[in-house]
């Protein structure tokens, strides 16, 4: 890797955008190929994984799917899930063995097309480059409502990104608002240290963890389902925007029902919708839909072991038999608000996503929602391209299993090209 201090190239051929496992991968198969390249990331290697996850963060796909260009998960339990440090060590693992044309704490601030190319503007000087790969994620900047501003300075509110443990947060009762991957699992997190929790849960599907006898990526791997491209997938384009399947790597991995939660004493609301005075108290309104979400996750849940049952049939494998699923708990009443102080909340943690944020980069690359219109990473704009972004071309696009698939199929793109800048 190039010392913190090391001068920006003037010029390279290839510059990539992002030091997370999508531009390393990128990197790592451009210097195997020889191709000249320098790679830009704003903080260090791994940072989201470092700086965005909380201290319990474990992944929720396994490690053997670990499994970046040249550096496969090398470590003693393929089934298990690498906790936070963990990944981290196995990302800057992965820089340390090919050492990168890296620089740290360089953020591209303006990427704009000229002549033969893109200029990428820096505050350690510009560059200019004949094709750029944006690999910045896919989670740039926290969704929080702006209802969130009626909340009162007493409760404490964090984005699910800032969230590190149950110690952080003042004693008293917490909001959870959103159920995907990361409001349940911080929900867990919360209920398991014996806070007193109440989650807001939205539309968000989940997954069995282990069906018939097997891991469920073991039997979605088998079937071929991490192979479908989004072109052939029932939901084609849309499968790029939906919500992931929450599940948990935690303890080894198991499955999540929020039934089960609030057996266990969690209180379940609908969506939430907004903050608003009331009575004379500050309520938090939710959707009356909790059990419909209940019965849609449900739903999900079901349709993957469909598939799975499916599968095993027509192979005529020999796998043993699950019990029918019975919901263990079912909402007697929708409650749609929630009385803040009443109910002793002293924080709110908001765990509704993220938004893309491309504003840097100047190209008609973008749709009316700002998203890059791409084709396996591929844009309208020659030279340019994307990589890491969800379902960019399979399941695994946006993850540790297939991003290097889809830098493979970039580098036949960028290898191609003869620049004639260097
Ligand atoms: C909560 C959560 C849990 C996840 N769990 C899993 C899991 O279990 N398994 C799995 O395979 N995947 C998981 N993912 C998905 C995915 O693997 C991660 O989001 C991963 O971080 C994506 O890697 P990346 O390299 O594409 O992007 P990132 O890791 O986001 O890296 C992008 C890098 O670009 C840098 N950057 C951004 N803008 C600029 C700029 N203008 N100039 C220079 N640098 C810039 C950033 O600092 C960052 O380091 C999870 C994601 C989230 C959010």
């Amino acid at each position: 890797m190039l010392s913190p201090s090391a001068p920006i190239a003037r010029r390279v051929p290839v510059a990539i955008v992002g030091g997370g496992q999508a531009g390393l991968a990128m990197s790592w198969l451009l210097k195997r190929r020889g191709i000249e390249h320098v790679v830009f990331e704003k903080h260090r290697v791994a940072h989201e994984w470092r700086e965005a996850r909380w201290d319990s963060f474990c992944l929720v796909t396994p490690n053997w799917q670990c499994r970046l260009p040249g550096w496969p998960y090398a470590g003693d339990d393929p089934h298990g899930f690498m906790l936070k440090e963990q990944i981290v060590a196995y990302l800057e693992g992965y820089a340390a063995s090919f050492a990168p044309p890296l620089h740290e704490g360089v953020q591209v601030t303006r990427l704009r097309r000229v002549d033969g190319g893109f200029e990428l503007q820096t505050r350690a000087g510009d560059c200019f480059a004949g094709q750029v790969v944006i690999a910045t994620g896919g989670y740039h900047t926290p969704i929080v409502p702006r209802s969130a501003e009626r909340l009162p300075g007493t409760i404490l509110q964090l984005h699910s990104s800032s969230y590190r443990n149950p110690r952080q947060l003042p004693a008293g009762a917490v909001l959870v608002v959103g159920s995907g991957q990361s409001g349940c699992q911080i929900a867990e997190d919360l209920h398991l240290a014996g806070r007193e929790v109440h989650l807001a849960v939205g539309a968000a599907p989940r997954s069995p963890r282990v069906y018939r006898g097997r891991e469920v990526t073991d039997w979605l791997t088998d079937s071929g389902y991490y192979d479908i491209p989004y072109e052939r997938h029932p939901q084609k384009e849309t499968v790029r925007e939906k919500t992931n399947h929450y599940l948990t790597g935690r303890d080894g991995g198991r499955e999540i029902d929020l039934r089960r939660f609030a057996l266990e004493g969690m209180q379940l609301y609908g969506r939430f919708g907004e903050i608003i005075a009331g009575d004379g108290a500050l309520l938090a309104r939710f959707a009356p839909d909790l059990g419909h979400n209940l019965d849609q996750a449900d739903a999900s849940y079901l349709s993957i072991r469909r598939s799975i049952d499916q599968y095993i049939e027509a192979q005529g494998i020999d796998a043993p038999c699950e019990a029918p699923y019975m919901p263990v708990w079912e909402p007697q009443a929708e409650r749609t608000s929630l009385d803040l102080a009443g109910a002793g909340i002293t924080s709110v943690i908001w765990a509704i996503g993220f938004a893309a944020d491309y504003r840097w980069i100047e190209a008609p690359v973008f749709d009316g929602r700002g998203r890059p219109v791409q084709r396996r990473g591929v844009t309208d704009v020659d030279g340019l391209y994307f990589l890491g972004l969800p379902w960019q071309n399979t399941w695994g696009s946006g993850r540790f299993a297939d991003v290097g698939k889809d830098a493979e199929y970039l580098l036949r793109h960028l290898a191609l090209a003869d620049t004639g800048v260097g």
